[in-house]
């Protein structure tokens, strides 16, 4: 019986909106994603093993990857 076990990252979506993406400076869709490590265990995602290590978004007009504080700076004008 063989055990396929690792530890890897994981990204999750927890959040599609719009946003005005400041890289090319259009009102465009994104995706709000958060990273973890997993322990897994045939491939399949089992005990989180550490807290997420941040979020970062993803603009799905110009595909660029950024931190999610650019979220904060769209919103508050
Ligand atoms: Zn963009």
């Amino acid at each position: 019986m063989f055990f396929i076990f690792g530890i890897g990252p994981k990204t999750k979506v927890i959040q599609k909106s719009q946003f005005v993406c400041p890289v090319c400076r259009s009102r465009s869709a994104y995706e709000l994603k958060q990273q973890r490590n997993y322990f897994s265990l045939f491939f399949i995602p089992l005990i989180p093993l550490s807290k997420a290590k941040g979020e970062f978004v993803t603009c799905l007009n110009c595909g660029m990857t950024m931190p999610s504080t650019v979220l904060n700076h769209a919103q508050s004008n």
